[in-house]
């Protein structure tokens, strides 16, 4: 046999070099966080001559810093001393330690299922959910939001089943779809509660609606909401009181409760299925004690405590109150998510490298094929921990960037926080809304 003449290596290059052509090579910020100070964290540049230095965080997804908290900490740190840091093995293999069912009875409590099941990330708990539940009912039809997110569209191609995708957040095609599909054929409606990029929300009750006039099984995503909304943390669904009415929610341990982790919580003869069916659940060591503990002290913490989804709200509207006094294209939503539009993935690259090398606040860059091209922006997530004065340097840091780059600005306008933002406490928001001054900032 002759030797083979293919390049290995220049398949690998010619790849990164695509990547970098179209403007979408991703360079990670080597950043120290710290628990005691977020969002403040220490950046480490990678050019060695330069020195660290400190940074402010503005796209945390840690969203109410409940990674840093004494009490999430405090459970964590308990549960390695008891229980070593590792799990042991698979849940298959070695048997399943008592933190990790500790949280699931949480979980299921927080959403008021009959049951909940933990992955190792949101990421596995779509994948292994949706393919397994999908493919167990016959001939199911599984109906996307096109907007859907990553973890959500592996799970459904890995089903197997047909798929059709429905306009992003449009009933009416949602309905044309279902009234299509007959009422005998199994049907299963996957949507997230809140979509991360643009920060908007889904028409639930209308679903929810749909789903029972068409007898179709329902599937929500409520990873960038459990934790912040209803009064318990339980997402958009437990705040519009829709919850009971979902036959399937899954979220994450990671953003709003602070630590790792994802889950499902439904009925139990569903999570049961997925239990005993799924291969990402089956075949993969279970997440380690510390971090489930940290995780259940964060869901505890938040079903009782109303102080940090307050002051997030409020972050988010006076930060998004600020912006767009300044002129700046922050994109209207009702959500605690930021987006600021620029629509080019150079200059987003740019204003995110500008924001860093020359203010010292880290906003990572947002682009294709995460968002379409054309709109590329910064995703600015506030958090209870950033003060008024981070959002004041934040204004000032940008209409800078803005001027230097020549990108456009909007008219300025100054709204009222309730337009922006259901802060839960609207007097306390609307008396600070004039800590900055916006045309100054502008100048
Ligand atoms: N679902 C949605 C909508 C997401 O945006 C993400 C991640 O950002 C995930 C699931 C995955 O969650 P995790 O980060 O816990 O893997």
């Amino acid at each position: 046999m002759g030797h083979s003449s293919i390049n290995y290596q220049a398949h690998f290059e010619a790849s990164i070099a695509q990547l970098k052509t179209e403007n979408r090579y991703r360079i990670f910020a080597n950043l120290e966080r710290d628990a005691e100070r977020f969002p403040k964290a220490l950046w480490r540049p990678d050019d060695k001559a330069l020195s660290p230095r400190e940074v402010t965080i503005w796209c945390s997804n840690d969203y109410l810093g409940m990674g840093g908290h004494s009490k999430v900490r405090a459970a964590a740190q308990e549960a390695i001393e008891r229980h070593g840091v590792g799990a042991g093995g698979t849940r298959n293999i070695s048997g399943t330690h008592h933190p990790i069912v500790q949280l699931e009875e949480e979980l299921a409590d927080l959403h008021h299922k009959e049951s909940a099941l933990v992955f190792t990330s949101g990421w596995i708990s779509n994948l292994a959910a949706l393919s397994t539940i999908a493919n167990i009912l016959p001939n199911c039809l599984i109906l996307s939001d096109a907007l859907n997110h990553n973890s959500m569209i592996e799970g459904i191609r890995r089903s197997g089943c047909d798929k059709q995708l429905w306009r992003h957040n449009d009933m009416q095609h949602l309905e044309e779809l279902l009234a299509a599909a007959g009422s005998d054929r199994a049907k299963l409606i996957v949507f997230e509660s809140l979509y991360s990029m643009d920060g908007d929300i889904a028409p639930i009750a209308e679903i929810v609606a749909l789903a029972k006039k068409y007898n179709a099984l329902t599937y929500v995503d409520e990873v960038h909401a459990v934790g912040m909304y209803g009064p318990r943390g339980g997402g958009v669904c437990e705040r519009e009181g829709l919850m009971d009415s979902i036959d399937i929610i899954e979220g994450t341990l990671a953003k709003g409760f602070g630590c790792m982790g994802g889950y499902i919580a439904a009925n139990h003869a569903i999570v049961d299925a997925v239990r005993s069916y799924a291969p990402s659940f089956i075949f993969t060591t279970a997440l380690s004690p510390g971090i489930v503990a940290g995780a259940r002290a964060a869901v505890q913490h938040l079903k009782s405590s109303q102080e940090e989804r307050k002051r997030h709200q409020h972050m988010a509207a006076m930060t998004k109150h600020a912006l767009i006094a300044a002129g700046l294209p922050v994109m209207h939503n009702l959500s605690h998510i930021v987006p600021l539009m620029v629509g080019n993935a150079e200059l987003c690259k740019a204003a995110s490298d500008l924001l860093l090398s020359r203010h010292d606040i880290y906003v990572q860059p947002i682009n294709y094929p995460t968002v379409d091209v054309g709109t590329e922006r910064l995703r600015i997530t506030p958090t209870p921990a950033h003060k008024e004065e981070h959002v004041a340097e934040l204004v000032e840091a940008l209409v800078d960037v803005w001027k230097t780059l020549g990108l456009e600005f909007v008219e300025s306008k100054v709204l009222s926080f309730r337009s922006l933002n259901p802060v839960p406490d609207q007097s306390e928001a609307d008396a600070q809304c004039g800590y900055v001054d916006m045309k100054k900032a502008a100048e």
